[in-house]
């Protein structure tokens, strides 16, 4: 065969790789769930659909609010050991005692534990930077009280996964015109409109860079496009400036639907190593059947919206899917989860 014939030849192969690659089942993997009680229909339905999930603990108390953390840490641990390791655990720790001398020691010796207990990661919350507050102010995520928390985190090698500030609705009056007026009619407490005492959302942001920046061998997945899920330009800025900042999208795959898809295209494809997928799916009080549904509808829907360019179905609108590149769609749905956290499928 001649060269020239060789080449001829190379455009069918590639095709005919590229269809074989799609076709290529693989696993899974959802990076960010709330899952703290055993339901083995829920537990079974995963396995057929071959997903794996990450449940995260999240201490969310302010003031003097009760805790349920403890129940959530037990819970997890314990749905981690039922699935055989199908569902990993993040643990979290409660940043209220933040001024307290014992502060540092007893947070991570309680890391600690859960770690033993097989937890891969441990979230912080909003409520650093909108909530918690101490004698000196608001708590913010480059406190030093939290430097050697972080620290320990990443001695142990696991994950800090940041849910830090809220979209920019946030620090929107909570009318029609806010695009996140869903949650903040249901959750007022969390808008921060009129409320100028409150550190500002660029202040937060900036707050939690400088922690990025002082803990650079930590490995940090911001949640919900690290806060930045309108501004992609600056989010990309971020993940240039920051090597060990990458972004979950839960919960934010609309922003990706209604933005521009082009745009949205260029984004996933220059950061296709640092965006990992996940939903944000609650397990609630509903019944097994309905917790399925809750969680399989996202994963279907979402897999086909970046996998394909078929015509969906988005809110009684119709939409294209981004049809993204086998390879990019692998690293979104599973292979960044492997690298960012370390792991995630190990066996319970
Ligand atoms: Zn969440």
């Amino acid at each position: 065969m001649t060269r020239r014939q060789l080449l001829a030849y190379i455009p069918a192969a590639a095709a005919l790789r590229s269809s074989r690659a799609a076709d290529v089942p693989f696993e899974h993997i959802d990076t960010h769930t709330h899952i703290h009680r055993i339901v083995p229909e829920l537990f079974a339905a995963l396995e057929k659909d071959q997903w794996r999930c990450l449940s995260i603990c999240v201490s969310r108390a302010i003031g003097d609010q009760a805790s349920d953390l403890d129940e959530q840490i037990r819970g997890s641990a314990e749905v981690h050991r039922a699935t055989k390791g199908r569902i990993a655990w993040a643990t979290a720790f409660d940043a209220r005692g933040f001024e307290d001398r014992d502060f540092a020691p007893r947070t991570i010796a309680a890391i600690q534990k859960a770690f033993d207990e097989g937890a891969i990661g441990v979230k912080i919350w909003k409520n650093i930077g909108m909530g918690i507050r101490g004698k000196s102010g608001y708590l913010l995520p480059d406190n030093a009280a939290l430097s050697p928390v972080f620290d320990a985190i990443q001695k142990a090698d696991k994950t800090l996964i940041a849910h830090i500030a809220e979209p920019d609705g946030a620090w929107m009056p909570i009318d029609k015109n806010n695009p996140e007026f869903g949650y903040y009619s249901q959750h007022p407490e969390w808008n921060m409109h009129n409320r100028p005492e409150m550190p500002r959302k660029d202040a937060i942001l900036e707050a939690r860079d400088r922690m990025l920046a002082r803990h650079p061998k930590l490995r940090v997945v911001g949640c919900h496009l690290g806060s930045d899920e309108e501004h992609w330009d600056r989010l990309a800025k971020r993940l240039d400036t920051y090597p060990n900042f990458a972004v979950d999208m839960a919960a934010r795959v609309r922003y990706f639907v209604r933005g521009d898809h082009e745009h949205a295209r260029r984004f996933l494809t220059k950061y296709q190593d640092r965006v990992l997928y996940g939903t944000d799916f609650v397990l609630g009080s509903e019944d097994a059947a309905a917790a399925v549904h809750d969680i399989e509808r996202p994963h279907n829907w979402d897999r086909q919206f970046f996998a394909t360019k078929d015509t969906l179905t988005f809110r009684n609108s119709q939409t294209q899917g981004l049809g993204l590149p086998d390879s990019v769609v692998r690293k979104i749905f599973r292979e960044n989860a492997l690298r960012w956290l370390p792991g995630i499928t190990a066996a319970a």
